[in-house]
């Protein structure tokens, strides 16, 4: 089943000629993890605020948009609220509440669920992210990392069919980094959720993610599993290409391991 199906999309930002996404058209299959990539300005954040109408930029947008098989803009916004999670670069940004229980109960009490439902879910949510040490604790105690997976846990509850990060890890040591990353895929993998992202860490989300899409000013230049990328930047020539084999360098010395989970230039001398 597709997630999503983008046909033919352009935008461009209010007061300006210039589109920041040009005929981009791609389909997204439930369950898949995917990873925008390509250097800054070429479009990432502008494509995935397109994914949920309420985050959607005020501009001119030509071109359609399908969530599970109905035109996004026709997906009420409580609707859109469920089963869309957005996760934002700083942690602090979302974060509504004080206490972390009160984070994780707050999207279904907004939403009018009674207590005992919300109760129930909240505590699936912090036994499957493994948060309950911190279930008391006020937000202002937790660390940066802490609070990202706090994000994370808290969009849960409201049962999502896809979730949409941007940059989640950029203000994150690598530790913590590494370890919202693991459980993000832990979300994918376990719960089936489609996950659809931006992250600067290649080293780290080339080997968990199932398909690379490269932008280029505002323009779909590659996409497809990490191997067929790295070979199709390589036969391009692309700058792109230099920063995956550099993710497989960092890789190899921060585990001490000369592999890589993928290999991105299969049958060449490099
Ligand atoms: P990325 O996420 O890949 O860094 P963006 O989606 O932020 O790229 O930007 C794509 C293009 O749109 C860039 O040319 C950028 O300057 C432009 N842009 C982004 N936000 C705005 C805005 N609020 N107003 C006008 N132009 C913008």
């Amino acid at each position: 089943m597709e997630a999503y199906r983008i046909e033919n999309l352009s935008f461009s930002y209010p007061q300006t000629d210039k589109k920041a996404l040009l005929n981009i058209s791609i389909s997204i299959e439930s369950g898949e993890f995917i990873t925008l990539c390509g250097k800054t300005g070429s479009g990432k954040s502008t494509l995935l605020k397109q994914l949920k109408s309420i985050l959607t930029p005020y501009g001119k947008r030509e071109g359609a948009i399908y969530f599970f098989g109905q035109p996004l803009e026709e997906v009420d916004e409580r609707e859109q609220a469920f089963q869309i999670g957005y996760v934002f670069q700083s942690p602090d940004n979302q974060i509504v509440t004080d206490k972390v229980w009160h984070e994780l109960a707050f999207g279904l009490e907004s939403l009018g669920y009674d207590s005992n439902t919300i109760r129930l879910r909240v505590a699936e949510m912090a036994s499957f992210f493994g948060i309950q040490n911190w279930f008391y604790k006020n937000v202002t105690e937790l660390s940066g990392g802490q609070k990202q997976i706090l994000n994370l846990a808290s969009i849960m509850p409201l049962d999502p069919r896809v979730l949409i990060l941007d940059e989640p890890t950029s203000q994150l040591d690598p530790i913590a980094a590494s370890d919202f990353l693991n459980m993000l895929k832990k979300i994918n993998r376990d719960l089936g959720i489609t996950i659809i992202m931006t992250e600067h860490r290649l080293e780290e989300v080339i080997p968990i993610s199932d398909r690379l899409v490269v932008l280029d000013e505002g323009k779909i230049i590659v996409e497809g599993s990490p191997s067929y990328v790295g070979k199709r930047l390589y036969e391009m020539d692309h700058p792109m290409f230099l920063a995956m084999t550099t993710a497989m360098q960092v890789h190899a010395s921060v585990t001490n391991s000369s592999t890589y989970p993928i290999t991105i230039n299969e049958g060449r001398k490099w």
